[in-house]
């Protein structure tokens, strides 16, 4: 197996009024291309922070990222940009999807930024929404659908790239046993095809049962 992604030493410590809070404390960490890696941790652990490292949204204050080679803190902001955009795919904690826009728009905008064609961009967001099981909700706004709903369709927009890199913060957190099913259920699709690598965390034990390693 070949490393995807390579984080020496990373840390990351907040000011605050009293004293400093170190979120990231040295971490090294290897993901395998085609691996499901798993953190977890209580809430205020650090898992956030460490996803948003990991995935170049905030940087370090120590340490090294690689990513297939690439030293990812010593790229200029809009190279990385557009490295991030085509290689690595995020669900983040909070839902980010855009209000003012359909399932099938927000599943479709990382692939028109990343410079795709309308059709080509538009049909991948389609043929995933359907995967996901929203292919009949397409034109629902992000306040029509429900919490798992909004996160399918967060999922489609992470994959519209295909990236090498699925990040996920807390991807089945605050969802009914149903819909945290559904999540899981494609989750493990995703790792048995092994065409991405995916690193979530979690304080959950059913998403940490499925990783390769936790
Ligand atoms: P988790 O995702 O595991 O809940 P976080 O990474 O969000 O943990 O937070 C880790 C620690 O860092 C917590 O103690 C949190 O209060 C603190 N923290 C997070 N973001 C900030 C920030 N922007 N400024 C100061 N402290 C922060
Ligand atoms: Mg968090």
């Amino acid at each position: 197996m070949s490393v995807i992604l390579s984080a020496r030493n990373l840390s990351r410590i907040y000011p605050a009024r009293r004293g400093s809070i170190t979120a990231v404390d040295l971490v090294s960490l290897d993901i395998q291309v085609g691996e499901f890696v798993a953190v977890c941790g209580r809430s205020g652990s650090g898992k956030s922070t460490l996803m948003a490292i990991l995935g170049a949204l905030a940087r370090p204050d120590h340490g090294t990222l690689r990513l297939e080679g690439t030293d990812l803190l010593q790229l200029p902001h809009r190279k990385l940009a557009n490295l991030r955009s085509h290689r690595m795919g995020f669900m983040l904690q909070t839902n980010s999807l855009l209000p003012g826009l359909t399932a099938l728009d927000n599943a479709a905008l990382p692939g028109l930024l990343a410079g795709k064609s309308h059709h080509h961009a538009y049909s991948r967001a389609q043929k995933l929404l359907t995967r996901l099981g929203m292919g009949e909700r397409w034109d629902a706004f992000p306040h029509e659908l429900s919490g798992g709903q909004q996160r399918r369709v967060s999922l489609a927009r992470a994959l519209q790239n295909e990236p090498a890199l699925l990040l996920l913060d807390e991807p089945t957190s605050n969802l009914d046993p149903l819909a945290e099913e559904e999540i899981l259920k494609v989750l493990q699709e995703l790792r048995d095809e092994r065409k991405l690598a995916i690193f979530a965390v979690t304080h959950g034990d059913q998403l940490a049962s499925l990783a390769d390693r936790v």
